[in-house]
């Protein structure tokens, strides 16, 4: 396998620091480790960054309001868009401003939003108003007529986690990380000298700190430490995208009824598109089941057009589900952010909704809290805050686009066309470690436009192939066992008759 971060390996190595999960959270913990002179592990047992709960979101940045009175979620939460700006412009990545409405459907509801600009404030947020009907229309003509009052947030914004997390672990690793994808972590131990012998479905490893981001499955991993009263609470929200071409029907992220049960969203996406979410909240069969029922999707549309009646279903691209957590160690669906009971070093950050939003917040207490844990945290000066660049040729300037074609003619070949992602894009999305069909569509967008991946799907499985050099029967949609192609091949090459010329139209 050519290039790419996922080959970085190094099993039976010893690390300072090991952090579990490479989602938000994990990646963001990690970025902020790699600032230190310390020796650091990220293990994932997903082939990409970011593909836990972290890419099946809203995606929204909330503010403080939205959590309840005194919690350490709504305290983290504060400030996180500007954070996020930040460190957009040194990691290359996007981040939309996109201001929030709150409605008040009806008159009886406007003490809801009283209340959330009380605790919003409560928390040292600044920046709410409570608007009326014509206001609300100025700011968004297709809102539902119904619309009484409005909580009007501004400052918030839109990103898309799983790019983000891709370029927090980029980074890391650019700063010495050492990164560990499709590793499972099975089991730890602790030893006689303190350390924890990490064993893993590729290998064994020692650490001496570890940090628990492991998501949906911080219970299990905190159950090998010795925490076993950690339980979560799982529910499940359902989401649809929308096609460009209705981008403007909203600006603002639009909520209506929200609360512990259910929520009624649409807004805009980091990347352009309309979000639809997330309706009545169920309980998922288990910590996998992310499939779509009919039933909710048909829930959430409806709920959709109650804020924008314009809203049609033909709009809807694809449709996809979450699942949130929430835990039994502390109250209010807080976050629970701990140095273990059992285990010293291990520091378990098991979070909830909105942990997207409380990312840059969480990862700053976890420093502190292996400071606090003995851990020799001393500045490295050499600490490269700029990822390696990550061009984007739809976003890219006339000027700026004829450049990118004049230093290398793939800039030139439109592969996916709804989302105008370049062939040199996705050739330098594998070699920088996309290296399924999931992978290259979430960080280059291509197979994210109208036709999702129906035309240029076969094209990146050509181009997997060729860049990765792997057999045909290799490629994979997610990881192993999803194998796109099945049975026996001969010997590939891209010039091949079949399936390849067939990819060429
Ligand atoms: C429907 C929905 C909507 C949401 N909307 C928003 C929003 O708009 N704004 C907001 O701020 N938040 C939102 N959230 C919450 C936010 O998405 C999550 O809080 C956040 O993504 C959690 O990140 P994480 O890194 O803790 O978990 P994850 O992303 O799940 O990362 C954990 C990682 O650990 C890995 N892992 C687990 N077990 C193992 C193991 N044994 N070995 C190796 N690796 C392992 C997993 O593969 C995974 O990659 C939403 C959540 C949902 C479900």
């Amino acid at each position: 396998m050519k290039g790419g971060f996922s080959s970085q390996g190094g099993y039976g190595g010893d690390y300072d620091v090991t952090v579990i999960g490479a989602g938000i959270i994990g990646s963001w913990i990690a970025r902020e480790v790699s600032k230190f002179k310390v020796s650091i592990a990220l293990l994932d047992k997903e082939p990409c960054p970011g593909f836990g709960v972290t890419k099946s979101g809203l995606s929204l940045m909330h503010a403080p309001d939205f959590c309840p009175p005194g919690t350490l979620k709504g305290r983290l939460c504060l400030n996180a868009p500007r954070r996020f700006k930040s460190l957009a412009h040194e990691l290359g990545v996007k981040f939309r401003e996109v201001d929030e409405l709150w409605l008040a459907l009806e008159s009886s509801q406007i003490p809801n939003l009283e209340a959330a600009k009380k605790r919003g404030e409560e928390f040292g947020a600044t920046g709410f108003q409570i608007i009326g009907p014509q206001k609300i229309r100025e700011l968004e003509p297709n809102v539902t007529r119904k619309a009484v009052a409005a909580l009007y947030v501004q400052g918030l914004g839109a990103v898309y986690p799983t790019e983000w997390s891709f370029a927090l672990v980029e980074n890391a690793v650019q700063n010495g990380a050492r990164l560990h994808l499709n590793t499972s972590l099975l089991d730890i131990q602790r030893q006689p000298d303190g350390r924890y012998l990490v064993k893993t479905s590729r290998g064994l490893f020692r650490t001496r700190y570890l940090i628990n981001a492991a998501g949906l499955f911080a219970d299990e991993v905190a159950t090998m430490v010795g925490d076993r009263t950690i339980q979560l609470i799982l529910t499940k929200g359902t989401m649809a995208i929308l096609d460009k071409s209705v981008s403007h029907l909203v600006r603002h992220m639009i909520y209506g009824t929200l609360s512990a049960k259910h929520s009624q969203v649409i807004a805009p996406t980091a990347h352009g598109n309309l979000i639809l979410g997330l309706g009545y909240f169920t309980q998922p069969e288990s910590k996998s089941d992310t499939r779509v029922d009919r039933g909710k999707l048909q829930e959430v549309i409806e709920m959709g057009k109650e804020l924008v009646p314009s809203l049609s279903e033909d709009d809807i691209i694809t449709s996809f589900a979450g699942i949130r957590s929430e835990n039994n160690k502390t109250k209010k669906g807080d976050f629970y952010i701990s140095h273990s009971e059992h285990a010293p070093g291990v520091i378990h950050a098991i979070i909830g909704s909105p942990g997207l939003t409380a990312a840059p917040a969480v990862a700053d207490m976890v420093i502190g809290m292996l400071v606090d844990a003995g851990c020799q945290m001393e500045e490295r000066p050499d600490f490269q805050r700029e990822r390696r660049s990550w061009k984007r040729f739809s976003s890219s300037s006339g000027e700026e686009q004829e450049a990118l074609i004049a230093s290398n003619s793939k800039f030139g070949h439109i592969t996916c066309r709804c989302e105008k992602v370049t062939e040199a894009e996705i050739v330098d999305a594998t070699h920088r470690g996309a290296q399924t069909l999931d992978a290259v569509k979430h960080l280059t967008r291509a197979g994210m436009g109208r036709c999702q991946g129906g035309f240029c799907g076969p094209r990146v499985f050509q181009l997997l192939h060729k860049e990765l050099n792997i057999p045909i029967n290799q490629v994979t949609k997610k990881g192993d066992p999803s194998f796109v192609v099945a049975g026996p091949v001969g010997v590939p090459s891209p010039s091949d008759q079949g399936v390849m010329n067939s990819e060429k139209g």
